[in-house]
């Protein structure tokens, strides 16, 4: 597994904005859009493409296209549904499934309660959309239906990690690569933080991401 910590100072102002528990909702929605995009610019940097011509007004230009077949973002219910416009402002030509995973406040597992996910990703390069990767455990429930269907590589934007999570999807995926050597899973955020605390929420983190994105419901 592969981290990538982007650590641009508009991410980081962006960030520190997002997590000042002053910002409102509105707020909170527009930054989250903003730092989402940023982040994917750095990770789709190892998206596939394929070689193609093109005539300009005086000439031929080599270039790329995006290869086939388009990638899969993943936004995990409710939060990452935040993260949506962010990421398909950079991919519109996208497909897009839906997970759905409650965690037990207890014992701080995930179980599924939504699949909508292509039944075959062979040769997709697939994108998560978490905004907190806090115990681990529902990052690596994802990757692993997103691995069991085939997928190329999995890409999980995170705004915020923790080490605890890291270090679990780190190990849960271990010995996973591309036939070529590279990372199979990677992690894009902009932070990891100290820790998590009793209740599983990262600290300092931003609070629970779903309440200040769409509310206490
Ligand atoms: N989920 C959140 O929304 N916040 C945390 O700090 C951890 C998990």
């Amino acid at each position: 597994m592969r981290t990538l910590v982007v650590d641009h100072p508009l991410v980081t102002h962006k960030l520190t904005a997002l997590r000042d528990s002053g910002s409102d909702t509105a707020t909170f929605r527009s930054l989250t859009d903003e730092l989402v995009t940023l982040l994917a610019y750095e990770a789709t940097r190892e998206m596939r493409v394929q070689p193609v011509q093109v005539s300009t007004p005086v000439g031929v230009a080599n270039g790329v296209k995006l290869a086939q077949p388009v990638p899969l973002i993943v936004p995990v219910l409710r939060a990452g549904i935040g993260m949506l416009d962010g990421m398909t402002r950079l991919l519109p030509m996208a497909d897009v499934g839906f997970v759905g995973l409650r965690r037990d406040e207890e014992s701080l597992l995930a179980s599924t309660y939504a699949d909508r996910l292509p039944a075959d990703l062979t040769d997709r390069d697939t994108f998560v959309l978490d905004p907190m990767l806090a115990t681990g455990g529902t990052l690596a429930t994802v990757i692993a239906m997103l691995r069991d269907r085939g997928a190329a590589s999995v890409t999980a934007i995170c705004l915020l990690a923790a080490p605890e999570g890291l270090r679990h999807v780190e190990e849960t995926f271990a010995g996973s690569g591309e036939p070529g050597g590279g990372a199979w899973v990677r992690v894009v955020t902009a932070s990891v933080d100290e820790r998590l605390n009793e209740r599983g929420y990262i600290v300092p983190g931003l609070g629970d991401a779903g309440d200040r994105l769409f509310g206490k419901i």
